[in-house]
């Protein structure tokens, strides 16, 4: 967020104010005062309005009101989860002296104040700010010149795993690897940034896509920054990385330092990832699939949301990476699939697996903040509640015939540091506070010198209980109280009327001390008092001392333990995705997919995994389930094509979009919605469905729908699976039919894959006379009364006609226009065979009222006319416009 900040010649605050901003120019500043983070100048404006908080004034500068806004110091999470939420970064600055140290060097000094940490989207471990079940990653772009070509790579982070991962890929595919990823942040060196080629994928990623200073990202510095960071002589042992892989990763680490400052997160050593080992879906294909969310961004709705049966955030953020990026070697997803038909045949175990890890508490988020300053007892806690559900599933596996994948996960299981587990179980208490602050997390019996100072404080209670108890004895004054406040600590408490008692002998006199005089009670202590005072607040302190000193303790050893916890953790986040795939198998009637490297597509009863549900929920008729078959012929080389035609509202889409999620599912290592599915691996998913407007990058729909097309024409090899629905719908008929037309041609003759192709355009399955590899097929209806009825069903053959005019009627158009229509439809069929479609303006009246007030039109003189009435300005390129010039030109 820029912030125009005024001149210097500021009070000495403002000044300090204005140089911290100065460095931070693209954050919101939380300014520490006391108990608020206060924003001024242009960020109050924009904070205020974000969070809906009231925006004030604080004293002036250069003349004008200097806007102010604040948030209280103890509620600051969730507005920051709000201002996240919404894209902004924010930096947080503190105080970091005592006041009373400014105090001392004068009276004008400010408190001495720093940015102690960058909040930014890509960079949030708090519980508050994090979705459970949603990977948080912070991706990094590099780019380094080799020869002619670019080389790039991207590192990806979530922090609050330690998750790291990193990946070479090219321009091409640059944008589907990102949407793949799906980071909440994308950081690129300015000079990339600013790359008019690359500007189309950052501006699709909107706010999330970040410049950062190139010197992130200098490829030859990064060995030494990588090697730093991970307190290594050279990060070589980790593997050997391109250079646009070490530019990545180098960004990656830098910029975690710049936002996290002093803090070191435990950040696993970067992980490998082999270009192309996962299923290629360009971002459109993402999209209009709605794996993860929705195309209107609810999660309601997305494949995700209708196969998660998981019951650990670990587990369901495996889950969607899996979803994201299904797999194309067939031996790792039938590993997968293994584990899967593992816990089908034992339920017993698959039960008690998930009965064990609905305990579990998220360890790798646990341990991040632990290791971040920012955790406390409670996620001491969590690792504790971690480590006894490992133990328990183990025992509960011993024995049991597991297959490779889930072998490697008792693995790491196994390898949990089991010192460490019962070091903390001995120490961590039952009830935990949230804070170390307020102490008693430390078990009893743990630490002998904790227990003396706990039982002397709670002795020092008794005694003062006594204390109390003689008092009222001695002065015979029943309300006499004695009570604890941070200023006074112990004192006696009586009402006024009793003043006299205390104040009035001399004896008393002696021996009570005054200290202050309410309105309606006076307050005294006694020496006697003091000293059990200062008894107990040494003790208290002491034991808190200690107990703090137990947390660092264990936080330490934590965090030496780091890779082994999060090797665990990641086991049973294995256990949790196989095991929820299983349930949900075996409650959804999934079956187990064969999937090899042939070029079969042969499915045998599939379903929309989405829809099917959702007709169940809303108790409507059941899912009709659809065969398909794309495999090669007999001796065939190459996959078939389906031209699918079939009215409006009859299935095609739905039709389209379930083989394509079938593919994806069974590639991920899940079971399928189908009695049967043979799948030859999918190398590449191109999808092109429905109408995704994109007019705010100033596109037509019908100029996105070419954009799409043409990508998937240039890059679908042999092994790629098409879905295409209506391509040139969005263009004249003629037009339309033609484009369609010659895709399809395209797809057969060049790009040979397996295909199915959803087309109004009845006039094209005369194709599959010429093209050996198409089939026609059909979403049957049924007539019934004048009405159509949709049966869901795909069949042989081709539609016979589109039925929009019932369709319409179902729609609710009024009676007169379904009736006019249906008459038009009839000439327009009639004029279509005998030649003469003219005739239909002049020999049918329109709505017969309207008809005698307006003159007909002559139906060929104004040929020019009509030309002129059929363009859309709106959707023409300037090319379009300048042909379409010259057409009227011709009329004239
Ligand atoms: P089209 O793309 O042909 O216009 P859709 O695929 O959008 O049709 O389907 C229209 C509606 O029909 C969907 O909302 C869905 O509820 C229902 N439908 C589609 N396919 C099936 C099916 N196989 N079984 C039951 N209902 C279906």
């Amino acid at each position: 967020t820029p912030t125009t900040l005024p001149a210097a010649g500021a009070t000495p605050m403002m000044e300090q104010f204005i140089e911290i901003k100065a460095a931070n120019p693209d954050s919101l500043l939380f300014y520490r005062m006391g108990d608020f983070y206060e924003m001024f100048f242009g960020d109050a404006e924009v904070a205020s309005r974000a969070l809906g908080i009231t925006l004030t004034r604080r004293g002036k500068h250069d003349g004008q009101d200097i806007p102010m806004c604040g948030v209280p110091v103890h509620a600051a999470d969730d507005y920051l989860q709000k201002l996240i939420g919404l894209g902004h970064r924010v930096a947080v600055c503190e105080q970091i002296e005592d006041p009373a140290e400014a105090k001392k060097r004068g009276s004008k000094s400010v408190v001495k104040r720093d940015v102690i940490r960058l909040v930014t989207p890509g960079t949030i471990t708090e519980e508050k700010l994090l979705a459970p079940s949603e990977s948080n990653f912070l991706m990094a772009l590099g780019r380094v010149k080799g020869g002619a070509e670019n080389a790039y790579a991207l590192a990806w982070i979530d922090i609050s795993t330690g998750a790291f991962r990193v990946s070479e890929t090219t321009a091409e595919r640059l944008a589907a690897d990102i949407f793949r990823v799906d980071p909440k942040e994308l950081i690129v060196a300015e000079p990339v940034f600013h790359d008019a080629e690359l500007k189309p994928v950052f501006d699709m990623l909107g706010r999330a896509a970040c410049p950062q200073p190139a010197s992130l990202f200098d490829s030859a510095s990064a060995t030494m920054r990588i090697a730093r960071f991970y307190d290594v002589a050279t990060p070589d042992s980790f593997g050997t990385f391109s250079r646009a892989e070490l530019s990545a990763i180098s960004g990656a680490i830098a910029y975690v330092e710049k936002t996290q400052k002093a803090e070191r997160p435990p950040l696993d050593r970067p992980e490998r990832e082999q270009a192309g080992s996962s299923l290629f879906i360009d971002p459109a294909t993402r999209a209009n699939l709605e794996l993860l969310r929705t195309m209107s961004g609810s999660r309601d709705g997305s494949l995700f949301k209708a196969i998660d049966r998981t019951v650990t955030g670990a587990g369901a953020r495996l889950l969607a990476d899996r979803l994201m990026a299904p797999l194309t070697e067939p031996q790792a997803i039938s590993a997968r699939l293994d584990s899967v038909s593992f816990f089908l045949a034992e339920p017993r175990l698959c039960e008690g697996l998930r009965a064990a890890l609905k305990g579990v508490a998220d360890m790798p988020r646990a341990l991040s903040r632990l290791a971040l300053n920012r955790g406390g007892p409670r996620d001491l806690g969590g690792l504790r509640a971690g480590f006894e559900a490992a133990a328990e599933i183990g025992q509960l596996f011993a024995g049991a015939m597991l297959p490779a994948e889930l072998q490697a996960a008792f693995a790491a299981i196994a390898a949990l540091p089991a010192n460490f587990a019962s070091h903390i179980s001995s120490a961590l208490g039952d009830e935990l506070p949230l804070l170390k602050r307020d102490g008693g997390f430390v078990r009893s019996l743990y630490d002998g010198e904790l227990d003396e100072m706990r039982a002397l404080r709670d002795e020092s209670r008794k005694v003062i209980a006594g204390l109390e108890r003689s008092l009222i004895h001695e002065t015979g004054i029943r309300s006499l109280k004695i009570r604890h406040n941070n200023v006074l600590g112990y004192y006696i408490e009586v009402t006024a009327n009793h003043q006299d008692i205390m104040m009035g002998s001399d004896g008393a006199k002696a021996r009570f001390i005054h200290r202050q005089t309410m309105a309606n009670a006076m307050r005294f202590t006694t020496t006697e008092l003091a000293g059990l005072e200062t008894k107990i607040a040494n003790a208290a302190d002491r034991a808190l001392a200690i107990e703090l000193g137990v947390f660092d303790r264990l936080v330490a050893e934590a965090v030496s333990h780091a890779d082994a916890i999060r090797a665990g953790a990641a086991a049973l986040a294995v256990l949790d995705v196989s095991a929820a795939l299983a349930v949900l198998a075996a409650s959804e009637d999934y079956n187990r997919p064969l999937v090899d490297g042939s070029l079969a597509f042969r499915i045998e009863g599939g379903r929309h995994p989405v829809v099917e549900q959702a007709l169940r929920r809303a108790a409507e008729s059941p899912f009709v389930a659809n065969d398909s078959d794309l495999s090669p012929g007999e001796n065939g080389r190459h996959g078939a094509i389906w031209l699918l035609t079939g009215p409006n509202m009859g299935g095609k889409s739905t039709f389209l979009r379930q083989n394509a999620l079938i593919a994806i599912l069974a590639q991920m290592g899940s079971f399928v919605p189908a009695a049967s599915a043979h799948i030859g691996v999918v190398d590449r998913l191109f999808s092109r469905v429905g109408a995704s407007d994109d007019l705010a990058r100033g596109r037509s729909t019908f100029m996105v729908e070419m954009v799409e097309t043409a990508a998937i024409l240039n890059q679908a090899g042999e092994k790629a699976l098409v879905i295409l629905d209506e391509i040139g719908r969005g263009t004249a008929t003629f037009d339309g039919l033609s484009i369609a037309w010659a895709a399809v041609e395209y797809l057969h003759e060049k790009n040979r894959c397996r295909a199915i192709f959803a087309t109004h355009f009845h006039e094209m399955t005369s194709l599959s006379a010429k093209l050996s590899r198409l089939s026609n097929v059909t979403m049957r209806v049924k007539e019934w009364e004048g009405d159509v009825v949709f049966l869901h069903e795909v069949g042989k053959g081709a539609a016979d006609r589109s039925y929009g005019v019932q369709v319409a009627r179902l729609a609710g158009l009024p009676e007169a226009v379904v009736n006019r229509a249906r008459d038009v439809l009839h000439q327009l069929e009639e004029g279509e065979q005998s030649g003469k479609v003219d005739r239909l303006v002049d020999d049918l009246p329109l709505f017969s009222v309207a008809a005698k007030k307006e003159a007909p039109k002559p139906a060929k003189s104004d040929a020019l006319g009509d030309a002129l009435a059929a363009l859309n300005p709106d959707e023409m390129t300037p090319r379009d416009a300048l042909d379409a010039l010259y057409r009227l030109k011709g009329l004239a």
